[in-house]
């Protein structure tokens, strides 16, 4: 194994040097000059005490300095831990503390919520760096740090069994958990969409504006065409028109985004003006996508495919490809190369053609467990496959269709939100006795979460506006509820297990599930 994701741009310096790596705004970075600059932040990481296996956590927007500090961690044989940017601060400080982190890495504008996550009990952040902006005392500044480094090739040696990156994703039980992806699994994600019929090549470029802290921006496309030598034009925060101005500008070839950002793209008043003539492949993935989204993009002749994946997955899993797009809607298509697929049932036997059970895969891409926690790795790894916790069926042509989340999770906007959290941060409002949440159908993110709450009897019933009003204080805004309805009694069966079905029903008029 040479030396993991960091010998990928190494070996690219080496034999495409002159490529175009990262372009963001007006600067333009060659594989050599991603490679000497790594070369230079891995050292300094080094000589700030990180070493293998240690933990530097991220919190940055879509930028070079995040493929950087990827890379320069990788190269050094440190673990990264990307944090989503849209977490508040007691959310940060529970993956800090958890993770072990005792690097962080984050952009001026998120410095404060930074700093606050910092404080948070049981954190142990040594080295704090902060990108753009005047860092504050005891904090290092990244441009000084990385000019500091010294150029020379880097010589930990970093195996292929080695872990990566620990992702945060949560299950339906507790917070989150830290997915351990190795670099081999990272690899064999490359080529598993490398190996898909339109595939990627050298030549190709696309426009990374899906957010780089989750395995849909990385592992899609910016990852595997880092392995090819490709090119990635960063953006670093979403705005539909812009993005298509971007896709026109820099000619894009190949674009992944989730289904709300092509949604929005698809609804840019003037989409035609744009010149996308360059664009041969339209990836959606993450959630589900919506036919007429798909059916846009194919009337302008670009072949649309689908992708399932998960971050423990790293994250291709199945693919829809262009032909079956739209005959097949609906499916999330067949196994990528290097997967298999079972669908079993809940004793993990294996059911016939068309039966529902649970997706289990396995696959040099499936992670190797979650960080500090071998019950639930080993409860997810029953007999030897990865559990997705996703419903679904495989008929005889191997298209997998999926009916339901066990798992509990809504998606909104490409964003995961697990109802568990939303309803014990309502459970502590003085006001709510009980609450449990759903998502409902939403035009425009996909998913919406709606609460159902009872209201306790003896302190004022709180209104909609002043729950929402607490999520927004300690959630992220996406987890927070965009309608709450009040009840005197949740439905529950004899084991006290809440029948969300029914609440879906009443109050999001979508029907079925479990
Ligand atoms: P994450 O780990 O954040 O990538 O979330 C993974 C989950 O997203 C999967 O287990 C699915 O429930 C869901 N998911 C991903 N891709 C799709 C897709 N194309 N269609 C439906 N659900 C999807």
């Amino acid at each position: 194994m040479d030396n993991g994701i960091g010998g990928w741009v190494t070996k690219r310096a080496f034999l495409n040097g002159d490529k175009t790596a990262f372009v963001a705004g007006e600067r333009t970075l060659s594989y050599r000059d991603v490679e000497r600059r790594t070369n230079k932040l891995g050292s300094a990481l080094f000589d700030l005490g990180v070493r293998k296996g240690d933990r530097v956590a991220a919190l940055l927007f879509n930028s070079v300095e995040f493929m950087e500090v990827l890379i320069a961690t990788a190269k050094i044989g440190a673990i990264l831990v990307p944090i989503n940017v849209r977490l508040g601060a007691g959310e940060i400080g529970y993956i800090l503390a958890d993770s072990g982190a005792d690097t962080f890495v984050v952009h001026q504008p998120l410095a404060a919520t930074g700093r606050a996550a910092v404080a948070e009990p049981e954190v142990r952040v040594r080295n704090m760096i902060t990108v753009g902006g005047e860092p504050s005392n005891a904090e290092f500044r990244y441009t000084e740090l990385l000019d500091g480094g010294s150029p020379e090739p880097l010589r930990a040696y970093v195996e292929g069994r080695d872990v990566a990156f620990i992702m945060y994703t949560s299950g339906t039980t507790g917070r989150p958990k830290g997915a351990m992806l190795t670099h081999d699994n990272l690899l064999w994600n490359a080529i598993n969409v490398l190996a898909t019929e339109q595939g990627l090549r050298q030549s190709d470029i696309t426009v990374t504006v899906a957010p780089m802290f989750h395995i849909g921006g990385l592992g899609v496309h910016t990852l595997p065409l880092l392995y090819v030598g490709g090119t990635n034009v960063i953006l670093p925060s979403f705005d539909p028109a812009a993005t298509l101005k971007v896709m026109a500008l820099c000619r894009a070839t190949v674009q992944f985004m989730v289904p709300a950002m092509w949604a929005a793209i698809t609804q840019v008043p003037d989409f035609d003006k744009y010149d996308l003539s360059a664009l041969r492949l339209a990836m959606v993935g993450g959630a589900p996508c919506p036919l007429p989204v798909i059916e846009f993009m194919q009337q302008r002749g670009v072949p649309f495919t689908e992708g399932f994946g998960m971050t423990e997955t790293a994250p291709l899993v199945s693919i829809l490809d262009a032909a079956h797009v739209v005959e097949k809607a609906g499916s999330i298509g067949r196994v990528a190369m290097h997967v298999e697929s079972l669908i079993v049932d809940g004793d993990d036997r294996g059911v016939a053609a068309g039966a529902v059970g649970e997706l289990i895969v396995r696959g040099p891409n499936v992670f190797s467990g979650y960080w500090m926690r071998p019950e639930a790795t080993a409860d997810a790894f029953r007999g030897g496959w990865f559990h997705t916790g996703d419903l679904g069926r495989i008929d005889e042509q191997g298209f997998i269709t999926l009916v339901d989340r066990k798992k509990d999770m809504i998606i909104s906007g490409g964003e995961n939100v697990y109802p568990i959290e939303v309803e014990q941060t309502l459970y502590h409002h003085p006001g709510v006795r009980d609450a449990a949440v759903v998502g409902g159908p939403d035009e425009r993110w996909g998913e919406r979460v709606v609460a159902v709450v009872v209201a306790a009897p003896e302190a004022q019933q709180p209104n909609a506006e002043e729950l929402i009003a607490w999520c927004r204080e300690r959630l992220a805004h996406f987890k927070c509820p965009r309608e709450v309805h009040f009840v005197t009694e949740l439905p529950r069966n004899a084991t006290g297990k809440l029948l969300k079905t029914d609440l879906r029903s009443r109050f999001t008029g979508v029907a079925g599930g479990v």
